[in-house]
């Protein structure tokens, strides 16, 4: 839920200035730079890429290996620019980041074709499980991946404890693979299952899946963080 948004908010596209993202019409707290150099919030970055590999500005392929980060110079120079309003909306993310008790899990395949593949398997694909989030540390959430490969596969039980969560192979066939996300103890949480169709068309497929926490998950960090002191930041 938003509220207090920035009365000094453009409501339309010709009204943005160079501190606004074209996405969500906000000052970008946190700006970051698409590889064709477009500039938005890192956050309506994350979001767009998570269904699409194009900048939503000009279309431009955005390289599947490209992860998008925070542009510290280019946030300075907003922050210069209109100081009221950027520290207004950066209390209004942080707020919201504390009550937060979702994260958003991406999953899916990438898929090649393997030209001339002889007597062999003519498809390469790489099952994945990451977080829609780049800005987050998988491995701060994320304990173990189980995927469950075709039984025709050698082993096909296949268990990763850290990242990349991901599993390269060659096959002929799709088939459904069955993956179980495990989570770090400290979110008290029981694994999550998910089933993933394997997609031989063009480059892959990928899904999303919303995983609720008992509580924020923001919190629960700081309680870890601060321990035994016995006190908690936001309570
Ligand atoms: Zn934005
Ligand atoms: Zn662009």
């Amino acid at each position: 839920m938003e509220s207090n948004k920035s009365n000094t908010k453009p409501h339309n596209p010709s009204e943005l200035s160079d501190c606004d993202c074209f996405v969500c019409f906000d000052i970008m707290c946190e700006p970051s730079r698409t590889p064709c150099g477009h500039y938005m919030c890192l956050d309506c970055l994350d979001n767009v890429l998570i269904l699409k590999r194009n900048c939503p500005f000009c279309r431009a392929e955005v390289p599947e290996d490209f992860n998008p980060t925070l542009d510290e110079s280019k946030q300075a120079e907003i922050r210069t620019q209109r100081p009221d309003v950027f520290r207004k909306r950066f209390h209004e993310i942080t707020q919201q980041r504390l009550k937060t008790d979702t994260i958003t899990v991406l999953y899916g395949n990438t898929h090649k074709i393997i030209e001339n593949p002889g007597d062999h398997n003519s498809h390469d694909w790489t099952v994945f499980v990451k977080l829609a989030n780049s800005k987050l540390d998988i491995g701060t959430y994320i304990s173990k991946v189980t995927f469950m490969l075709h039984t025709t596969f050698p082993d096909p039980r296949r268990e990763f404890y850290h990242e990349p969560f991901e599993l390269q192979c060659e096959g002929w066939g799709v088939f459904e693979i069955p993956i179980t996300i495990h989570w770090q103890s400290w979110l008290e949480k029981q694994p999550t299952k998910i089933n993933h169709m394997l997609s031989f068309d063009g480059n892959g497929d990928r899904n999303t899946v919303v995983v609720k926490f008992k509580k924020s998950i923001y919190q629960t960090m700081e309680e870890e963080r601060n321990g035994d002191e016995g006190e908690t930041l936001y309570e």
